[in-house]
């Protein structure tokens, strides 16, 4: 018998504990937590996303500062939009949602954040941070992932994890999370050979691949720990992960369902990098 891993629960919680600590840090440094979201173009997905946002800042008390940027803006106005948040000391945060529209250099964008505001954790900085297991801020998805298996008392010390998926967001800092957590990592990609092999030895399995369903029964060992960080759209419309959960879950001791597992998660730890960014930069 599986236990599903509730992550709508746990970043409800975590909310709740967050808001606690915004409120706590206003009433100590008499001043609001600011994190500033930048927009540019009309991606629909990227409009909900920094609705979503905002919505949760509002949950927990953290002042949104939202800039809205035209399809059109020039490299040079995005850059400028993002320096001159990173000297404001009211913006202890700034996100800049991604994909930007094609014609932007976002990596060049990326480097006007200063460390100690790159809340998103993409930073080459905090990126290489993580890899010296030194104390920085991490990207949210995956770490909303370790949240789960912590807060679910998934023991990582000895365990054999692989992690389906290297991109910078999600596949390479997950490895270094579990890596860090004292696991022995397989990363897998789009070359890996025998990937079914690899994903059998897995006693912790992570799909970060965003491909639908695309981790079948043969692939899982009894008794592992599945997390489905995937989002897709099946035939239907309807959102599914990169695990097939229902075929998957008998063989599982821990899964994480989509929606409601990993990705009510990513959010909460946008809010959670916040508020220890302004408790960082004091
Ligand atoms: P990505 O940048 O497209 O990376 C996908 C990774 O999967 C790549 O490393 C790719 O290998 C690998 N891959 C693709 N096909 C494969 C195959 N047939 N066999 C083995 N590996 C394969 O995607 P991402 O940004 O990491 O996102 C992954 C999924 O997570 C997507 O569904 C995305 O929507 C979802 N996501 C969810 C959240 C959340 O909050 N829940 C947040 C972020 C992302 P190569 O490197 O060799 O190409």
């Amino acid at each position: 018998m599986y236990t599903l891993i509730d992550g709508k629960a746990i970043a409800a919680e975590m909310r709740s504990e967050i808001k606690r600590g915004v409120d706590g840090f206003k009433a100590e440094r008499n001043r609001e937590i600011g994190l500033a979201v930048v927009l540019v173009g009309e991606n629909p997905a990227s409009k909900i996303y920094v609705k979503n946002k905002i919505k949760a800042c509002e949950e927990v008390g953290i002042k949104s500062y939202a800039y809205y940027l035209p399809e059109n803006a020039p490299q040079s106005a995005v850059e400028e939009l993002v320096s001159g948040l990173a000297s404001d000391d009211n913006i202890d945060g700034i996100l800049v949602q991604l994909p930007l529209p094609a014609h932007l250099d976002s990596v060049k964008v990326l480097s006007f954040i200063p460390t100690d505001k790159d809340v998103d954790g993409f930073s080459v900085e905090n990126i290489g941070k993580l890899a010296m297991g030194e104390k920085c801020l991490v990207a949210c998805t995956p770490n909303g992932v370790m949240k789960m298996l912590e807060y679910y008392g998934v023991e990582l010390t000895g365990k054999r994890a692989v992690v389906v998926g290297r991109s910078n967001i999600v596949g390479k800092p997950m490895a270094l999370l579990l890596l860090n957590a004292n696991a022995t990592v397989t990363v897998c990609h789009s070359k890996t050979r025998d990937l079914k092999a690899e994903c059998l030895k897995a006693e912790v399995l992570v799909a970060a691949i965003g491909k639908e369903k695309f981790i079948t029964a043969d692939m899982v060992k009894e008794g592992a720990v599945v997390i489905d960080v995937g989002m897709n759209r099946d035939e239907n419309g309807k959102l599914c992960g990169d695990v097939d959960f229902e075929t998957v879950k008998d063989k599982c001791s821990y899964i994480t369902p989509v929606p409601g597992g990993v990705g009510p998660m990513t959010i909460t730890m946008l809010m959670y990098n916040t508020l220890q960014s302004a408790l960082f930069r004091r």
